[in-house]
């Protein structure tokens, strides 16, 4: 029996926490992105590639690039959406998840069409790093793009574009963290396997900027890496400069859970 989505029925947040987010959307374009085998992958791809070549970083480009831009995204603002990942944030260190008390089987059928994410996030791949979990977000929530050291390079730019001007996210969050063993082997240069060291060459600049202190190096990558996306993407600067979409560094402790937004 398949049930019917019923928001009332799945959303058990705490009202002043966290406004009604809408699942639905009659755009049928930009569905199954992420279980749609090559063809589609290689559209978007091209359709990114054009929009960048012809530099269409304006409204009327944007259009072109994505004709349907879905017409019930996340109502949501830049900063609430924001305030939406700090939220939940907190209800990750203060042991009140809320997300696993979603009904998974009916987010799980609501999504399998379309997806309506509100915020992007690109993390390190590191496994202490659960985003979805240390949100306090279910399916169909958050775009994440993970690489080991939460790199900026053209295949993630071309994801988190995708999740902005298509798919209508309204923050992207780059997230450094404590321990980070990408930032680590930056630091000490050392002799690695295969092509690990391919990772250092995008980390030295912050390493340049602090020192080897760790800490400080993984933060001053994050924003390194945040203001690269903001001025490589023609797409992403297009959407901040229209006050669409917001693009902010972070950092997460592992040892509390607490991420801190660091600009
Ligand atoms: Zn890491």
């Amino acid at each position: 029996m398949t049930p019917h989505f019923n928001p009332g029925k799945y959303k058990k947040r705490d009202a002043r926490e966290t406004p009604p987010r809408p699942f639905c959307s009659p755009d049928g374009r930009v569905e199954n992105f992420l279980s749609d085998k090559d063809s589609s992958r290689r559209q978007f791809l091209r359709m990114a590639m054009v929009g960048s070549l012809a530099g269409l970083g304006t409204a009327a480009g944007m259009e072109f690039a994505t004709p349907r831009l879905a017409l019930a995204q996340s109502k949501l603002s830049p900063d609430a959406a924001l305030q939406e990942l700090m939220d939940g944030n907190r209800r990750f260190t203060s042991g009140r998840l809320t997300a696993h008390e979603q009904d998974l089987a009916i987010l799980k059928q609501h999504t399998i069409e379309k997806q309506e994410p509100f915020a992007g996030v690109l993390s390190c791949a590191d496994s202490r790093v659960p985003v979805e979990f240390l949100f306090d977000q279910s399916i169909g929530h958050v775009f994440v793009a993970r690489v080991a050291g939460n790199i900026v390079t053209p295949e993630i730019i071309a994801s988190l574009e995708y999740g902005a001007a298509v798919l209508g996210t309204k923050v992207i969050l780059v997230m450094g963290h404590g321990g980070c063993g990408a930032v680590k082997a930056t630091i000490q240069a050392k002799e690695v396997p295969g092509q690990i060291s391919a990772l250092y060459p995008h980390i030295q600049p912050a390493i340049d900027q602090t020192g080897p202190n760790l800490d400080a190096a993984t933060k001053s990558n994050a924003k390194i890496q945040a203001a690269l996306l903001r001025e490589a993407s023609t797409v992403i600067s297009g959407l901040v400069k229209e006050k669409k979409l917001k693009v902010a560094a972070a950092f997460y402790d592992i040892g509390s859970g607490t991420v801190t937004i660091l600009e």
